[in-house]
């Protein structure tokens, strides 16, 4: 079925001074005069969708810092979309305010927690305003839910200062059984060729874990990361399939548009701006020119996110050499991954 996404940034508050967060953290939050005109913008993409599923995400900052916005959001979407539609939030986890994670479980919310891997990996960069350790509230958070018997994501992000502690934080997280544990690099920093060689052996080092300790994880993650990093990339759907509105009511496309002007491709007053999605499918189409001889092409996000590039190389057609590198490993990875699974007898292709 086809999906319809929208991601509400009901705060751009923070708790939290994480290291590598790129969110301005700047006091804006959405009041109920933007939430009902951006009701209105959803109804009307909705509208020309008869049958798609509907994805609400809830973003921040810390989310839960807006709970009263996301409530009034869950409620309309609820009463008018039934079960045509399902929530999602990322949290930071720090502030166990118990009460809130009572209604997004009676909610059935997909939750997924930050949290970078034991204390001391951890608080490298998911530190607090000034500078304290945030590891203990999110270890309670997390009792909390896993106390309900309720799964929720766990979310790592990687960069240079955690890098070489990657397995043995994936395997604390992994150990913790609350759900599954993602990982994504952040992709707005350089890095040098030793960090990606530490990434590639740690990335092997956890799968041999799983492999080892965890074969059905195993088979998951060799499946999840297919989907992420082999798959035929299509045309980037940001504007018409997916749409993340800030506090002030700004359109952007994705993730780490919001915030930028020139990615900017409307407001809910007046709706898309066709001139601007014009000119976003103009630059999406277009293929970079540095790509053009590569093998990994079709499956690379280089070609595709036309805004990463620009934020990383100042150049929508200038791939960041991170995606290139990224490629790189996790065809690898996957490649060597594969191979056991055939010398186990258990792959079908
Ligand atoms: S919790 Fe998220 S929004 Fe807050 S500082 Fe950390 S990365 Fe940024
Ligand atoms: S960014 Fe690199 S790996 Fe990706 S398509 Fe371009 S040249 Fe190939």
């Amino acid at each position: 079925m086809d999906k319809i996404r929208f991601t509400f940034w009901v705060t751009e508050e923070c708790n939290l001074r994480c290291n590598y967060c790129y969110v301005s953290k700047q006091p804006i939050k959405m009041d109920r005069v933007v939430a009902d005109q951006s009701i209105k913008f959803a109804k009307q993409q909705i509208e020309e969708r008869d049958n798609a599923e509907i994805v609400v995400s809830f973003h921040g900052g810390e989310p839960t810092m807006n709970f009263e916005i996301i409530e009034y959001l869950t409620e309309y979407f609820t009463k008018q979309y039934g079960k045509r539609v399902s929530f999602q939030l990322t949290t930071n986890g720090v502030l166990e305010k118990e009460h809130i994670y009572d209604y997004f479980m009676k909610n059935h919310f997909m939750i997924s927690v930050s949290l970078d891997g034991a204390k001391e990996c951890n608080d490298l960069n998911r530190i607090k305003q000034q500078g304290e350790s945030t590891y203990d509230h999110v270890m309670r958070t997390l009792a909390y839910f896993k106390k309900h018997e309720y799964d929720v994501r766990l979310r790592m992000t990687i960069n240079a200062s955690n890098v070489h502690l990657f397995s043995e934080s994936f395997r604390f997280l992994f150990d913790q059984n609350v759900g599954p544990v993602a990982f994504a690099v952040d992709m707005l920093h350089d890095y040098d060729k030793k960090f990606w060689e530490t990434l590639s052996m740690e990335l092997e080092k956890t799968m041999d874990y799983l492999y080892e300790h965890a074969y059905t994880w195993y088979e998951y993650y060799i499946k999840a990361l297919e989907q992420e990093y082999l798959s035929i990339k299509k045309i980037c759907v940001g504007g018409k399939d997916s749409f993340h509105i800030d506090g002030k009511g700004c359109i952007y496309p994705c993730m780490l548009a919001v915030g930028y002007e020139e990615f900017c491709i409307g407001d809910i007053d007046t709706g898309i701006c066709e001139e601007k999605m014009c000119e976003m499918n103009d630059i999406n189409e277009k293929k970079n020119p540095a790509c053009e001889k590569c093998a990994a092409k079709q499956i690379c996000a280089g070609e595709y996110c036309k805004i990463i590039n620009k934020r990383c190389s100042g150049d929508y057609l200038l791939p960041s050499i991170n995606n290139c590198k990224m490629t790189k490993v996790f065809s690898e990875l996957i490649r060597k991954s594969k191979k056991r699974l055939k010398l186990n007898g258990s792959c079908s292709d």
